[in-house]
């Protein structure tokens, strides 16, 4: 059965133009990058032509590149690093829709004394700038506000917010995870000191992700170490995954017209067609600010696992708006946080495309997923009662 994979915003394939320029850093040029010998020291160059790649996708300087394992890490470090800098400040400010990697991080802080903001959203997924504004204060170490969402593909108007945040002279942090490569960023436009990325949703692999840190940015490590990274990240590098982000950077830059126009046009066309065929279903999130590759729909009375299931049995993957807590399926923070219904949140699928997509693919969910919504409703009591 062919895999119709449109969970791109849980991970992406590797591209293999980056399996290719990873491959022989396994192998071959195994050197440590740290080593006194010309053979470290191809490694060593090839890392420095991977941070130049990254640095160009996002208008950085090379220099102002960290690299790390993964977007969570990115998010730790930032994070941590701004609380060590500021140890009189005992406040963060952040949103209630965080991936869990700033989230938990957050409700960390708090259980260690800290105070939280978490800044609400509406019911489209938008921030409230107003009351961002009103609880920024002389104690706050830090702002931490994702760039786009990665459940709705909510993106949040980084540029106002990151001038609101500097012109209080706090540090501002943006996880970026869902944003880099699927949107233009360019730091040197936007007021950020700290941006989180990760390789594997840019057709990197799992495990490699990179912290953008503002030249003169106050900063402390979190893994301490050797002298790596310049003295910012302890640890031998993973240079295999470096290159690959690296060269995910460089593709993914040629990826940014395309992101916004063929794989939007699939996106929309999914859209439009899932909710002509299907009644009482919506989309969860502000449709005019969004990644071009995100949509999530809430179908009413039916179970967002059912719908998985089912749409497994055709090989389509995605994944549900719930989150395993405690044995029960709770409807994610980030729709509980946006007050879609209940009953809708339960059923709400993500799906998220990659340029890798074909039309081809977007039409066998389009037939597909309309009679297994009938046929789970037919087996729903609530549905039942609904439509009397
Ligand atoms: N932040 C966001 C917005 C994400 O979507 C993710 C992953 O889903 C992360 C952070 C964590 O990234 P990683 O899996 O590389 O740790």
């Amino acid at each position: 059965m062919k895999i119709v994979y449109t969970d791109n915003n849980a991970t992406t394939q590797v591209a293999p133009e980056v399996l290719d320029a990873m491959l022989p850093f396994f192998s071959q040029f195994y050197g440590n990058p740290s080593s006194m010998h010309s053979f470290g020291d191809t490694a060593d160059q090839k890392i420095k032509q991977a941070r130049e790649k990254v640095a160009a996708l996002i208008g950085s300087a090379p220099e102002e590149i960290i690299f790390t394992s993964c977007g969570t890490e990115s998010d730790s470090t930032a994070i941590r690093a701004a609380i060590l800098s500021n140890p009189d400040r005992k406040h963060i400010l952040t949103t209630r829709v965080e991936h869990p990697a700033v989230k938990n991080l957050c409700e960390y802080f708090l259980k260690k004394g800290y105070r939280v903001t978490f800044v609400p959203v509406d019911r489209k997924g938008r921030l409230d700038i107003s009351f961002l504004k009103k609880n920024l204060t002389v104690d706050t170490a830090i702002a931490s506000i994702m760039w786009a969402n990665n459940e709705s593909g909510v993106i949040f108007p980084i540029d106002e917010i990151s001038q609101i945040v500097k012109e209080r002279g706090i540090i501002f942090h943006t996880d970026a995870v869902q944003a880099v490569g699927k949107l233009p960023i360019d730091v040197r436009k936007v007021n950020v000191d700290m941006l989180s990325l990760s390789g594997h949703k840019i057709y990197a692999p799992k495990g490699v992700g990179a912290l953008y840190l503002r030249k003169g940015t106050k900063f402390s490590p979190f893994l301490i170490g050797g002298h790596q990274e310049g003295g910012r990240r302890g640890g031998t590098e993973n240079v295999a995954s470096i290159i690959g982000l690296g060269k995910a950077c460089e593709l993914a830059r040629g990826h940014l017209d395309e992101q916004r126009t063929r794989v939007k046009g699939l996106r929309d066309r999914l859209e439009t067609e899932l909710l002509k065929r299907i009644p009482e279903a919506m989309i969860n999130g502000d449709q005019e600010h969004r990644l071009p590759n995100t949509t999530s729909i809430g179908f009413e009375y039916v179970e967002g696992e059912s719908i998985l299931l089912m749409m497994d049995r055709f090989g389509i993957c995605a994944s549900s708006g719930s989150a395993c807590t405690s044995g029960s399926l709770e409807p994610s923070h980030v729709l509980r946080a946006m007050g879609v219904p209940f009953t809708a949140a339960h059923g709400s699928i993500r799906f998220s495309l990659s340029v890798y997509n074909t039309p081809e693919e977007i039409d066998c969910i389009i037939d597909n997923l309309p009679p297994i919504i009938t046929r789970l409703r037919e087996m729903s009591p609530f549905w039942k009662e609904a439509v009397g």
